[in-house]
């Protein structure tokens, strides 16, 4: 059990270093979420200490209420409303929702900047870019590594759009976050917890990918993860899980960004391209993710997918993306959400 302390609305910030402190001193950490009226600080650790503790009686203290579920940090009980996060002017989250775009893999400089050319064209308003790439086969390609990730670094540039990469290492992380906007936690890596806390420890918001056989509350469970370690700019992502189905890859939780949506203020994303595993399902499925009510898809489009070294089968040609990001548009504007 961990305990949320609401404070009285207008609270100073001497207040809130007063409350903090007898947190502290108890030995439990304190978090705080300031909301446009009341601010709220979460007490998470030893439930015996808790209770023999009168938070109550801080002056400035309103009321203080238990937070019975598992994640505290993630949860609607400690933060009510929608969690917006900013990335270089890009908003994720509440009203807004953007598309991520771009190759499985970076491959190449040429493929690399034809790509986000194309997608920058159509809307997508971040790009994506594997520099390591966690492959079921140790002979695949593994990915480009650090020069992979200055091609991303210079292509985001280039186009004026935030990137995003996937870490698969902890003692990567620091490096890959020199270069990258967003860190991404792949499915294969959601429960591997030192790397949560290592991009915890860091100030870059992290794309938090649901695991292939992981339940919705052991995603919520990996985002908390990170949120302890004082990063609270996290994006979960349903790409997908294992069923008995064989007809897609992977089969794609829809009730998944609903359940989220509900239990959580963090923005949801659908990740079609994984789930799909084919071109030709990958439209749906990001059709029916927006409309579900996530705030955002990310897509893989290459421009030569039979050549490409990665998931060439599920990319979405330069052209195909171009129209599923009009029709994204009118879905956007149907769920109440603006598109960056
Ligand atoms: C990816 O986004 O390229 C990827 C490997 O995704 P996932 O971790 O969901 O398989
Ligand atoms: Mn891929």
């Amino acid at each position: 059990m961990s305990l949320i302390v609401i404070l009285k609305p207008g609270s100073t910030d001497e207040t809130i270093d007063r409350v903090c402190g007898r947190i502290r001193e108890l030995g439990l950490a304190p978090h705080i979420a300031r909301g446009d009226l009341r601010t709220v600080i979460g007490a998470f650790g030893d439930e015996a200490v808790l209770k023999q503790d009168k938070l109550e009686q801080i002056d400035g203290v309103e009321s203080v209420t238990p937070i019975t579920k598992p994640y505290k940090l993630a949860s609607r009980d400690f933060h009510a409303a929608d969690t917006v996060i900013e990335v270089r002017n890009v908003k994720i989250g509440g009203s807004h929702a953007a598309i991520i775009a771009g190759p499985c893999a970076i491959e190449s400089r040429d493929l690399l900047f034809e790509v986000a050319g194309w997608v920058k064209k159509a809307g997508a308003a971040i790009l994506r870019g594997g520099a390591f790439k966690p492959r079921t086969s140790p002979y695949a390609f593994q990915g480009m590594g650090f020069d992979g990730l200055k091609l991303l670094r210079e292509a985001g540039d280039e186009f004026d759009m935030p990137v995003i990469t996937e870490v698969i290492d902890s003692r990567d992380v620091s490096r890959v976050a020199d270069y990258t906007d967003i860190l991404q936690v792949g499915a294969r890596n959601m429960q591997n917890y030192h790397l949560l806390m290592e991009v915890g420890r860091t100030d870059k918001p992290v794309f938090l990918k649901r695991g292939l056989s992981a339940t919705v509350q052991e995603l919520l469970m990996s985002a908390e993860y990170v949120m302890s370690e004082g990063n609270h700019r996290v994006i979960l992502c349903e790409r997908g899980i294992r069923t008995f189905e064989t007809s897609t890859r992977f089969t794609l939780d829809i009730a998944a960004v609903p359940v989220l949506r509900r239990e959580c203020h963090l923005p949801v994303y659908v990740d079609p391209s994984h789930a799909a595993g084919k071109r030709d399902f990958v439209a749906d499925l990001a059709r029916a993710g927006l409309a579900a009510g996530a705030h955002g898809v990310i897509v893989e489009v290459h421009t030569n997918p039979d050549k490409a070294l990665c998931d060439g089968p599920q990319a979405l040609l330069p052209v195909e993306f171009t129209t599923l990001m009009q029709q994204l548009q009118h879905i956007a504007t149907v769920c109440g959400k603006s598109l960056s």
